[in-house]
């Protein structure tokens, strides 16, 4: 049986003609290239910026088939594979010439109403309020409370995250090979009438962490997964984790976390 590869993309015009020129070159090579996706495929092509990955990771609910990324995006942090570079990952996936990355996403149940959600995000999720007021935000990590938050919102940062929205925030950038939780203060309040904590705070992947608000602040906090917002009535609280099950990113050789961040960022 031909071995199938699915391909994704998104909305921009270069990302479909090169999803076009991809499919025939799979094809060409022996296999079965297809926009279609079931879950027995062997890979999973998301053809974008990093919002096409991630849109993806969302999309096929974090599937366990190995992912690649062709940048036709922006930045293309997980996007190692540039338009021109086609046939090189052709051959160099044939001949195994790649390593794995695994990445492990945000695992969080949101509470509201009576009810409770299971969401993942790989980057991270925050808390902001939907009016553009303050929130107030209880923290607890591992039982402890830590603080009443009050400012802007929290961002709760993956290390894969650290280098998204959480670097922008003043967060710090994580080493992939360090498994943290990283919480990061969007405009905090730090005056006699209020104190949250200025810096970010970074804990071990596996912590539990427990976001609660208060009764007038429950109908207008709104969450962003990855980017994406979700509004839920009557919210009560947040709690995140880390998940035990990695997606897997296919990099090519020539990958390094740091050479990546001079490369994007300096
Ligand atoms: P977007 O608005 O296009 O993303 C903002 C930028 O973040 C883009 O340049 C994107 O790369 C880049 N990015 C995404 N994940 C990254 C990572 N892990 N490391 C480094 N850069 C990364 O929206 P999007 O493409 O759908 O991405 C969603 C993410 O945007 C969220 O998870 C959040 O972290 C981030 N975000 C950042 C800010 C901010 O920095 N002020 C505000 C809101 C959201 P591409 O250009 O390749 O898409
Ligand atoms: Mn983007």
């Amino acid at each position: 049986m031909k071995k199938s590869i699915t391909i994704t993309y998104n909305d921009y015009a270069v990302s479909e003609q090169v999803a076009n020129l991809l499919k025939e070159k799979l094809c060409r090579a022996g296999f079965d290239a297809r926009f279609t996706y079931d879950g027995s495929e062997e890979l999973l092509v998301a053809i974008g910026g990093d919002g096409a990955f991630l849109k993806a990771m969302h999309d096929f609910h974090f599937p366990k088939i190995p992912i690649v990324g062709v940048n036709t995006g922006h930045l293309g942090f997980f996007q190692d594979i540039q338009p021109d570079e086609l046939d090189v990952f052709i051959h160099a996936y044939q001949n195994a010439n790649y390593s794995i990355q695994e990445i492990y996403p945000l695992s969080a149940d949101i509470f509201y109403k009576d009810r409770v959600r299971s969401v993942k995000a790989i980057n991270d999720i925050v808390l902001r309020s939907s009016l553009g007021k303050t929130v107030h935000l209880d923290l607890r990590i591992n039982g402890t409370f830590i603080e009443c938050f009050r400012g802007d919102g929290l961002i709760i940062s993956s290390t894969t995250g650290s280098t998204a929205y959480n670097y922008s925030a003043g967060g710090a950038i994580v080493d992939p090979s360090i498994k943290t939780l990283q919480l990061t203060p969007l405009a905090p309040l730090n005056t006699n009438a209020y104190r949250s904590f200025t810096s970010s705070i970074i804990s071990s992947w596996d912590s539990d962490i427990k976001i609660g608000t208060e009764e007038s602040d429950r109908n207008h906090i709104s969450l962003l997964l990855d980017g994406v917002q979700k509004h839920y009535n009557d919210f009560k609280q947040l709690q995140v984790t880390t998940c035990k099950e990695s997606i897997h990113l296919v990099r090519m050789q020539n990958y390094e976390f740091w050479n990546k961040v001079t490369d994007k960022f300096l």
